[in-house]
């Protein structure tokens, strides 16, 4: 029963106050699921998280200026 075994460490963990490992979200816009932090690969999707992450940033970018207008329009309302 490797599995009970397994659960039984996670739990003793919990009680000894030490925190899960952390993950991180994949910043794929069509995978988002959580992953090993240090990785070069999102195993879920495949992508180079490299080119994700500056590729996530550039839609920020754009999602921030199309806010910025945004608020100009309502404010010249
Ligand atoms: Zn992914």
């Amino acid at each position: 029963m490797t599995t009970a075994k397994a659960n039984r460490k996670w739990s003793d963990a919990r009680l000894k106050g030490r925190l899960p490992p952390q993950l991180v979200r994949c910043p794929g816009a069509d995978c988002g699921q959580y992953i090993y932090p240090g990785g070069k690969k999102c195993p879920h999707c495949g992508g180079v998280l490299v080119t994700l992450k500056r590729k996530q940033l550039g839609a920020l970018r754009k999602a921030e200026a199309a806010a910025a207008t945004l608020k100009r329009i309502l404010e010249g309302l």
